[in-house]
């Protein structure tokens, strides 16, 4: 029996992995705690490699974590494998982790021969320093992804085998991929190599999908937090009742950015989208705001690379503060200080309406989603009414 005040020894080594956990949590990322008991509870279940787990957080709930701190934790350098959607997502996380000077790379069909090399060239070293491998589905149907992944997992290199945004598995989800539904012929590939898979959809008929369509082992650990964001304000203004419906938008904006956020400006000055249907409808957006005094780049499918590169990296680094954009954009954007998402049309679905709007407000604090609401668009947005 153990004497009040005296923790047993087993709370005294969970005590001491926590605080080997926070070390590195400070070292790499520079957070001094958990964002969640769930959090926490999720990544300890990712250390421990006992059972394949299953992450449903909202967006912006930091679920990158609960694969990235276990892989850094671990001394081994073995090489955690992420599957994600999109090659802009990719890009995304890869810098994310060089900031932090943690070695990612990718393997795609974008890519040159010599940098395809040079990335084969260390994962076969017997201790690479590549520490996250980013894959697209697509690219994990390959006979050379197949190769390496066995060459992995026969050497003691695989970490841990990551699916993000794991509802594209799942015909009922809002983003279906076709290529996520092969991932799981890729379960015997790997072992006993724990996987894990992530999503913000807490829907259970499309969470119970992904667990049999990627053949998740029956002991699957799973963690989940309520779908509700407390820092989202959310309301829907009648474009069609208001006078000056931009002075209206502006004015919107520009309280949701709050004072001097014009001051200093950096890639964590506050921001905004504003998501319109079709390309002039941003272009329109865009010049409005102008005329208001409020500098806004539109975004759509219809610039050049370049210039959508250009007006995604200012926004970015917040050279501007507000982008107006099809909704092409944003899937591959994460940028925590966006303190207002306007639909300046209704958007296509709740799914994707808690998608878009959930871009706001990423690092906790209050942040502002708004639709204006127009009768002529009333069919689009039947769902709503
Ligand atoms: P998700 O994938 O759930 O949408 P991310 O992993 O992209 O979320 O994280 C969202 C934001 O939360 C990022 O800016 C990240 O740095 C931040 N974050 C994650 N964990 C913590 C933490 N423990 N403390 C503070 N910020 C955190
Ligand atoms: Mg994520």
């Amino acid at each position: 029996m153990t004497s009040p005040g005296i923790k047993s020894f087993s709370a005294q080594i969970e005590d001491l992995r926590k605080q080997k956990l926070l070390a590195t949590l400070k070292k790499y990322f520079g957070h001094s705690e958990f964002r969640s008991p769930t959090q926490y509870e999720a990544i300890a279940a990712v250390m421990a490699r006992t059972n394949d787990v299953f992450v449903s957080m909202p967006t912006g709930s930091g679920k990158s974590l609960v694969f990235q701190l276990p892989t850094l934790v671990s001394d081994d350098r073995a090489v955690t494998i992420v599957v994600c959607p999109l090659l802009a997502l990719i890009k995304d996380q890869i810098s994310h982790l060089h900031k932090i000077n943690v070695r990612a790379e990718s393997i795609n069909s974008k890519m040159g021969e010599k940098d395809r090399k040079r990335v084969l060239a260390d994962l076969s070293c017997k201790k690479p320093d590549t520490r996250f491998l980013y894959v697209t589905p697509e690219q994990c149907a390959t006979a050379t992804f197949n190769d390496l992944l066995r060459k992995l997992v026969k050497y003691g290199k695989l970490n841990y085998f990551v699916i993000d945004e794991a509802h594209c598995v799942s015909q009922w989800g809002h983003d279906f991929r076709p290529d996520y539904l092969k991932l799981g012929r890729l379960k015997e590939l790997t072992g006993g190599v724990p996987w894990i898979a992530l999503t913000a959809t807490a829907c259970t008929k499309v969470v119970d999908d992904i667990k049999k369509q990627i053949n998740l082992e029956s002991g699957l650990k799973t963690f989940k937090l309520p779908c509700f964001r407390s820092n989202l304000f959310y309301d829907i203004r009648f474009r069609d009742c208001l006078d000056e419906p931009y002075e209206d938008l502006k004015d919107f904006i520009v309280n949701s950015l709050g004072d001097g956020w014009e001051e200093n400006r950096n890639h964590k000055s506050p921001a905004g989208i504003i998501y319109c249907r079709t390309k002039d409808g941003t272009e329109e957006i865009a010049s409005q705001l102008r005329k208001h005094g409020v500098t806004c780049q539109a975004y759509h499918a219809g610039l050049k690379d370049k210039e959508r590169n250009q007006a995604q990296e200012e926004w970015m680094n917040g050279k501007t503060a507000i982008i107006s954009a099809t909704i092409a954009f944003g899937m591959g954007v994460d940028k925590a200080s966006v303190r207002c998402v306007v639909h300046w049309s209704a958007p296509q679905n709740v799914a994707a309406y808690y998608q878009e709007s959930g871009r706001a407000g990423r690092d906790g604090k209050p942040s502002n989603c708004r639709i204006y609401y127009s009768r002529q668009e009333r069919n689009t947005v039947t769902f709503l009414l």
